[in-house]
């Protein structure tokens, strides 16, 4: 059985203590799963807040919605609904007034 490298050093001298890999040559120890999860799905927001499914946001900037000339004015409250993977807009949200939008996560604020 093999383990991927060292996510810090990228040593291949992993080796496996319970449920974490621990790298000799760096010492640095971690959760294989949790690495996972941290690489598709932690979004933070302008304020470096992590956001979770639920949480309610206000825009940090007025944001223009693709495809029409609405604005949605910074203040503006939001719900996530859900998070996705993505480069731009990670936050599936329902915005006051606008309804259903993907939004990028930097410019939010948590609630
Ligand atoms: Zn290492």
């Amino acid at each position: 059985m093999s383990f991927p490298p060292c996510p810090k050093c990228k040593s291949e001298f992993v080796y496996q203590d319970q449920n974490h890999l621990i790298c000799p040559e760096c010492a640095h120890e971690w959760n294989p799963s949790e690495v996972l999860v941290e690489d598709s799905f932690i979004v933070k927001d302008a304020n470096g807040t992590l956001l979770e499914e639920g949480d309610k946001l206000t825009l940090a900037k007025d944001l223009k919605v693709k495809g029409s000339s609405l604005i949605m004015k910074v203040g503006t409250k939001a719900i996530i609904k859900r998070i996705v993977e993505g480069k731009d807009h990670q936050l599936d949200c329902k915005v006051d007034g606008v309804g259903e939008m993907l939004i990028t996560a930097k410019f939010v604020k948590k609630a």
